[in-house]
């Protein structure tokens, strides 16, 4: 029996296949866009959820347990200007791939959601149930995946948690993989890259958000312990519990100006700025509440402090100059 997982050659999703491997599950990968030298150890087929033939030889070859669903388009900003792409990658590929787990009766299968489907949250930190009003196509196309998985669960019985990750910051903690965009869009990253010689100076979106020093806040949380969260909710379903969503975050937030202050102590780099308008699509503050996961799971994040996660995302960088080099 394996676990497959989607996305696997990717950022999170070579992170979840090194700690599989790692506590010995039999694993394999589906992926078209990552990177083979992310991947830790599983057995990757090469290709992608829209092919429907392409998942059915996966499931023929593979006895598949349960699935974890990372594949996906991700970028906020590419998602307001090409729509189109997220409801085709996102939203046709999950229903490819829970079409196909019915087919095969694959059970269980553990989904990226997102902080991105709350919106402009009406409180902080989000809870579980916070009504969902996504700002972008991003969120917008994995909500509706949220909730199809509800009526798959309600007349097919596939049992789903959907987790939704807040920031997803840090590398595995040898720093032997890490963060690879092409291109990269992400705040810490693209940070680094300037302290590491690669950029002049990173571009501030938005400076006048009514926050505490009118940047974005958002919740940063560490790659490990989001892939622990899998692992727990993977259990939880094991052991026949219901269907259930989950935020995942550290629960406290940090203005884009206290992430660069962070960096730069990090770094030791002065890392410029240049103050630019908003972004378009971005929520002004993203704290998660991770209570339910904590109660319900019995998870608990292990990096909780800011200066910690972006050591590890250092060790990267500073030893990966080019990433992956491909
Ligand atoms: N951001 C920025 N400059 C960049 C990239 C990101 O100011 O070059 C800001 C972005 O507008 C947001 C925050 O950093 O306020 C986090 O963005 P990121 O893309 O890392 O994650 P998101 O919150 O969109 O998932």
């Amino acid at each position: 029996m394996s676990i497959l997982v989607t996305g696997g050659a990717g950022y999170i999703g070579s992170h979840c296949v090194a700690a599989l491997v790692e506590r010995g599950y039999d694993v394999a990968v589906i992926d078209c866009g990552g990177h083979k030298a992310a991947l830790k150890g599983g057995r990757l087929y090469e290709g992608s959820t829209a092919d429907r033939d392409f998942l059915r030889s996966v499931f023929q070859k593979e006895q598949v347990d349960a699935v974890i669903h990372f594949a996906a388009s991700s970028l906020v900003g590419e998602s307001m200007t090409a729509p189109e792409k997220y409801f085709r990658n996102n939203v046709a590929g999950a229903i490819n791939l829970a079409d196909t787990m019915l087919e095969f009766k694959v059970p269980y299968l553990v989904f990226s959601s997102t902080a991105a489907t709350f919106g402009e949250p009406e409180r902080t930190p989000i809870l579980d149930n916070d009504p969902q009003k996504p700002t972008n196509p991003y969120g917008e196309s994995k909500l509706i995946i949220e909730k199809m998985l509800k009526w798959y669960d309600y007349a097919h019985g596939l049992k789903f948690c959907a987790l939704r990750y807040f920031n997803v910051a840090g590398a595995w903690h040898d720093g032997s993989i890490g963060e690879d965009h092409r291109p990269e869009t992400h705040l810490i990253p693209i940070i680094l890259q300037v302290a590491q010689g690669k950029r002049e100076n990173l571009k501030l979106f938005g400076t006048d958000y009514p926050t505490k020093d009118g940047t974005c806040v958002r919740d940063y949380i560490h790659v490990e312990d989001l892939i622990d969260a899998h692992l727990l909710a993977l259990d939880y379903l094991k052991k026949g519990n219901p269907s259930a969503t989950f935020n995942l975050g550290n629960g406290t937030g940090f203005s884009n100006r206290q992430i660069i202050e962070a960096a730069r102590k990090v770094t030791g780099h002065p890392i410029p700025v240049i103050e630019k308008g908003r972004r378009a699509g971005d929520p002004a503050v993203l704290i998660a509440s991770s209570q339910k996961a904590m109660d319900v799971l019995g998870w608990k994040p292990k990096y909780t402090s800011i200066e910690q996660i972006i050591e590890t995302a250092w060790k990267w960088h500073s030893t990966h100059p080019n990433g992956y080099g491909d």
